[in-house]
């Protein structure tokens, strides 16, 4: 190991090493070289974390909301300063492209900008009548856990709308990508947060996850990863009853009708499946097409997959890089292997690329059998399957055939088919001729077994509050937003 990078934990105000616990290796996923180090969080570590947040609670939560916000967007200008070092260090880590992790840094900054600004607002009282007002007050001490796809964003959202309203956070960030999480600290620390109020841990997920959620001093929960993992965290924090904000996986459709403009689609659909390796909860994964269009649909998606070019992600006419984890060849290969073994034809890809590093050829399936995998697990990958549909019942039915309802996609401009299938589709969110992901100003939610909690908007700001109904008979409460928020 190089050993020339190490990224520690941010405790009450300081950075430091894991008091016990060994330091975690850090893998170029693009070389498979170990580059670095991060420092893991013992069990007393975590105490401390969670003391720190407790005894900041006060002070924090008191301080006015617009004082809160502009402290936000201090860190978000810092932040813009630091850019190209901290997408070097993300691209590194994760192996997305330099161009996706200065978008996705871009993204994190309008974040932290967004709750910053919203912040005076949304911890004002909203007056329901003249004797009546809601006061929004913060939730308690937060638990946040982000995955390795997309930390800067991720840690942006759950930060920014948690600390805007007024709640402490001990920050879990994904142990194979840790530096976003440091560079957002750091800004925030550099505009002078008070210690306590943001700590940043990385070590053993379990651990860390059982350890804090068993504290009832923390009420919320926010978590961005698999079902299966949110499923157990949701199973700790009943115990406490914390409150839940889970944003897991997807299998998102993209139906392709017969009006559609099949150019722009395939190219909207290889533009988004292919960002990030096809890595992003919101990807579009089963594309189901109408059978006059089938075959010039799929010529025309197999030739824009071909033209992605693969390779080292520091190189600017790269499009896709390595899968961030040897993980994620393993499960693309096992997907691949069930589809082929139950009769499904690869039109292209299917194959780890033939160099070190992470690389998978992007991916398109066909004549996928029903019970495939791939058609139920969450591919995280890219990979896509193609089928043909012959009415638009067939569509709607095959669109919502998985558990997870996170994002839909549909091509056609009429105006009939725009309004059954937003009626129709299964998903917490929908785009129509186009393939959008996720923004700081809107709610982002999954349904079924896509998790359930808003992120990002108004409501992911809410998620950090308790809204307290106060009834005055009088004199009238003339500022309610100030009253003293009690522990
Ligand atoms: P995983 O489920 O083990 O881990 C996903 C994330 O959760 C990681 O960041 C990990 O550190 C964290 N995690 C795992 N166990 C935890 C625990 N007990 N407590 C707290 N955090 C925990 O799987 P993985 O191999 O890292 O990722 C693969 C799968 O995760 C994908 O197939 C995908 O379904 C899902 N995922 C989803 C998203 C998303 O944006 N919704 C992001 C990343 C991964």
């Amino acid at each position: 190991m190089s050993g020339e990078i190490k990224y520690n934990l941010f405790i009450n105000g300081t950075w430091r090493s894991g008091s016990t616990a060994a330091d975690l290796a850090l893998i170029n996923p693009a070389t498979e070289e170990d580059f670095g180090r991060v420092a893991a969080a013992s069990a007393s570590d975590l105490d401390e974390a969670l003391r720190a947040a407790q005894d900041s609670y006060l002070g924090w939560s008191r301080r006015p909301a617009i004082q809160r916000g502009e402290l936000l967007i201090r860190a978000a200008r810092v932040l813009e300063t630091k850019v190209e070092v901290a997408a070097a260090a993300l691209s590194r880590e994760q192996g997305k492209t330099l161009s996706e992790a200065r978008s996705e840094y871009a993204r994190a900054i309008e974040t932290l900008e967004w709750n910053g600004s919203h912040a005076a607002e949304l911890c004002a009282a909203i007056p329901l009548s003249e004797k009546r007002n809601i006061v929004p007050e913060p939730a308690g001490v937060v638990a946040a856990f982000t995955p390795w796809n997309y930390p800067a964003i991720l840690n942006a959202r759950k930060l920014s709308a948690a600390l805007a309203a007024g709640c402490p956070v001990i920050l879990k960030a994904a142990e194979e990508t840790p530096s976003a999480g440091v560079y957002i600290v750091e800004a925030l620390q550099e505009v002078g947060i008070p210690p306590g109020v943001v700590n940043l841990v990385f070590g053993n997920p379990p651990m860390i996850s059982e350890h804090l959620l068993g504290s009832p001093a923390v009420r919320v929960l926010t978590f961005t990863g698999s079902t299966l993992v949110g499923k157990q965290l949701a199973k700790l924090a009943a115990e406490n009853l914390q409150r839940c904000v889970l944003e897991l996986g997807g299998h998102s459709p993209v139906v392709v009708f017969e009006d559609a403009d099949i150019s722009k689609a395939v190219s909207a659909i290889s533009e988004y499946k292919f960002e990030c390796a096809g890595q992003s909860c919101n990807a579009p994964s089963r594309i189901l097409v109408a059978r006059p269009i089938y075959q010039a649909f799929l010529a025309k998606l197999v030739e824009a997959a071909e033209n992605i070019r693969v390779g080292a992600p520091d190189d600017s006419e790269t499009k896709m890089g390595p899968m961030a984890n040897v993980r994620r060849v393993a499960a693309m290969e096992r997907l691949t292997r069930d589809a082929v073994d139950r009769g499904a034809k690869v039109e292209t890809g299917g194959a780890r690329l033939n160099q070190r590093g992470y690389y998978w050829a992007p991916t398109i399936l066909t004549d996928v059998h029903p019970d495939a995998r791939i058609l139920h697990e969450e591919p995280f990958g890219p990979m896509l399957t193609v089928a043909p549909f012959d009415t638009i019942d067939e569509a709607i039915r095959a669109a919502n055939t998985t558990e997870y309802g996170l994002a839909s996609y549909f091509f056609s401009d009429s105006a009939d088919v725009q309004k059954r299938m937003i009626g129709s589709l299964s998903a917490g969110a929908i785009s129509v001729n186009y393939l959008r992901g996720v923004s700081a100003d809107a709610p982002n939610a999954g349904i079924n077994q896509s998790g359930y909690g808003y992120e990002g908007g108004v409501e992911g700001f809410r998620a950090f509050q308790n809204l307290k109904l106060v009834n005055v008979a009088s004199p009238r409460l003339l500022d309610p937003g100030r009253q003293e928020v009690p522990r």
